[in-house]
C-alpha cells in the first residue's frame, strides 16, 4: 500500500529529488545530500496538542495500545510515515521525564525553577537512541529487511542489538577497538547482536558499515545509523515530551551533546514542523556541546564561520578541515566516548536546525565534563560523560551572559549514569578499571549463551567474511 502522504527529501535546495518511503536510501542518489523525511500535511490529520496528553494515561483505543504506552508513537500523528500500526515495532520507549534540578540551578548561577534536565537514561537501553530505534525498525519492518547494523560509539549498537532481539530482525554492531563504555559494550552482547569489532575508531566503522549496506547489497543488510533519515523521525518525539511536560510552553534553550550530530539535527526539524503546523508560535535556540577533543562542529561553526546558507553550505571548508585532520594525525579523543566522532554524517542538517533554531556551538574539556557529570549524580539522576556536556556547556553560556539568569533552559541528558561505571569509579576513586581489566588474564567464556565479540581487521573483505558473505562480493573496486 502506497503511502502517498509521507516521502524522502533530498535536503539540497538544488536538487530536492523526492523518494517514496518504501525505498532504501542513506544519501541521495542524485547528488549525495542527505534525506529528510515530508509530509503533505494538508492530507493529514492536523495534528492538535491534545490528542496527545491522555494517551499514555489510557490503555489506548482499538488495540493500539502498545502505540500510546510509547513516549514517541503517542505522537505519531508528527511521524507518519508507516502505512499501518502493524508496521510499528516498539518496546515501550521514550516514557522519560523533565527533572526541575533546582539545586544543579543553584550550583551552576542559574534561576532555581528555570532549569530542566530531560532523562533520555531512563530509555529501556538507558540512552535516547532508543526513540530513533523505534522508528528505523518500523521503517526496517515496512521494506521487509530482516538484517540491520550500524557503527556505534556504543549506545546505537546496545539500543540496536534490543530492538532486533525483541523484533525478530539479524543485528550487526560495528564497534571501534577499546573505544566504547563497559555497560554499552555489555547490552549489545548480551542481546546478541554479531559485535565486530574493528581496528579503527568510530569514523572507521562507519565508513566500512556503510559501504557494507550500499555498496554490497547482496548482504541485505538494513543501515540503521543516523544517516537513516527515519531514525530521526523517532527523536524528535524528544522534544514533543519536553514540551508536554512544560504544558506546551516553549523553553528558551534546548542544549545538547553534539556527536554524530543527529539529536540536534532531529531537534531542528521537529521545531520547524511544529511550527508549519502552527502548534508552536516561537522557536528555542539551540545550543549544541562538543567536546574539546572531538569538535568538527565547534571549529567549523564558530571558528570559521560555516554556515547553512539556504542548503548551500561550503564542502570546500569542511574537506579542508577533514584534510588537516588528517595531515596531522588528529583522531577525535574524548572521555565521552558517545561524543567521541571526528566526521559528523548529520553535519549539514546540523548547520540548517542552527540556522533556525539561531543557535549557538561551545566545546568543554574532559575535566569540565567529569564535574558536571559528577554535579548531575549529586543533585539529581545521574548520566554518563557525553549527556554532562550539554551541562557544562549551559554553565559556559550562563557564564558568559549568553543565557540570561531568568531564560528557561533545557539540558538533554542523553545516557544513563551505569552505561559507563569505570568514568565514574574513576573519578571518584582514582582507579582506573580499564587498565585493571587490560591487565587482568583474559580467560575463555564458557556459558551457553556467551556471545564473544569478532575481533576484525579495518578491511572490507575480512568484514565481509566476518558476516559470513562471499569475499568475492568485494570487487576490485571497492577494495
Ligand atoms: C549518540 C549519543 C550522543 C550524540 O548524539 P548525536 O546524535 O550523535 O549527536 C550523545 N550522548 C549519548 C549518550 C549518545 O549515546
Ligand atoms: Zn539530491
Amino acid at each position: 500500500m502506497p503511502t502517498d502522504h509521507a516521502y524522502q527529501q533530498c535536503i539540497h535546495p538544488d536538487c530536492g529529488a523526492t523518494f517514496s518511503v518504501d525505498e532504501v536510501h542513506v544519501a541521495c542518489p542524485q547528488c549525495g545530500s542527505l534525506l529528510d523525511v515530508r509530509y503533505n500535511w494538508d492530507r493529514l490529520v492536523t495534528p492538535k496538542w491534545d490528542m496527545f496528553e491522555y494517551r499514555w494515561m489510557t490503555k489506548g483505543e482499538h488495540g493500539k495500545g502498545a502505540l500510546d504506552f510509547s513516549g514517541v508513537w503517542r505522537f505519531r500523528e508528527l511521524m507518519p510515515f508507516y502505512h499501518k500500526y502493524e508496521d510499528v515495532v516498539t518496546i515501550g520507549e521514550g516514557r522519560t521525564n523533565l527533572q526541575d534540578a533546582r539545586k544543579l540551578a543553584r550550583h551552576i548561577g542559574h534561576t532555581p525553577g528555570k532549569f530542566h534536565l530531560q532523562y533520555e537514561g531512563l530509555n529501556p537501553t538507558g540512552s535516547f537512541k532508543d526513540n530513533g530505534m523505534t522508528a528505523a525498525f518500523t521503517h526496517a519492518n515496512m521494506v521487509g529487511a530482516d538484517k540491520v547494523a550500524c557503527a556505534s560509539t556504543g549506545n546505537t549498537s546496545a539500543s540496536l542489538a534490543m530492538f532486533a532481539d525483541m523484533a525478530g530482525f539479524k543485528g550487526v554492531v560495528f564497534i571501534g577497538s577499546g573505544k566504547i563504555a563497559y555497560g554499552k559494550l555489555s547490552q549489545a552482547l548480551d542481546y546478541g547482536a554479531l559485535t565486530l569489532q574493528v581496528q579503527g575508531d568510530f569514523d572507521a566503522c562507519l565508513r566500512r558499515v556503510k559501504q557494507i549496506a550500499v555498496e554490497i547489497p547482496q548482504l541485505g543488510i538494513y543501515l540503521m545509523n543516523s544517516v537513516n533519515p527515519f531514525r530521526l523521525e523517532g527523536q524528535k518525539a524528544i522534544m514533543f515530551r519536553v514540551l508536554e511536560a512544560r504544558g506546551w510552553n516553549v523553553p528558551d534553550w534546548i542544549i545538547v551533546p553534539g556527536g554524530n550530530l543527529g539529536n540536534c539535527s532531529a531537534f531542528g526539524k521537529a521545531f520547524m514542523e511544529l511550527k508549519e503546523l502552527g502548534l508552536i508560535d516561537r522557536v528555542p535556540r539551540l545550543a549544541v556541546i562538543q567536546a574539546t577533543g572531538a569538535n568538527p562542529l565547534y571549529t567549523l561553526f564558530e571558528k570559521r564561520g560555516l554556515r547553512w546558507n539556504g542548503g548551500r553550505w561550503d564542502k570546500d571548508m569542511r574537506n579542508a578541515l577533514y584534510a588537516e585532520y588528517d595531515d596531522q594525525g588528529i583522531r577525535a579523543h574524548t572521555i565521552a566516548s558517545a561524543i567521541e566522532i571526528g566526521r559528523p554524517v548529520n553535519l549539514s542538517k546540523a548547520l540548517r536546525a542552527l540556522d533556525y533554531m539561531d543557535g549557538v556551538v561551545r566545546e568543554v574539556d574532559d575535566e569540565t565534563i567529569l564535574e558536571h557529570k559528577a554535579m548531575v549524580g549529586r543533585y539529581g539522576f545521574g548520566c554518563e560523560p557525553a549527556s554532562a556536556a550539554s551541562v557544562a556547556g549551559a554553565h559556559m553560556l550562563i557564564d558568559e551572559g549568553i543565557i540570561n539568569k531568568d531564560d528557561d533552559v533545557v539540558c538533554i541528558l542523553t545516557g544513563h549514569q551505569l552505561k559507563d561505571p569505570d568514568a565514574t569509579v574513576k573519578y571518584h576513586t582514582g582507579i582506573d578499571m580499564k587498565a585493571i581489566q587490560e591487565q587482568a588474564p583474559h580467560t575463555e567464556p564458557h556459558g551457553k549463551l556467551s556471545n564473544t565479540p569478532v575481533p576484525v581487521a579495518d578491511d572490507l573483505t575480512a568484514i565481509v567474511e566476518a558476516l559470513g558473505g562471499d569475499p568475492s562480493l568485494v570487487t576490485a573496486a571497492l577494495r
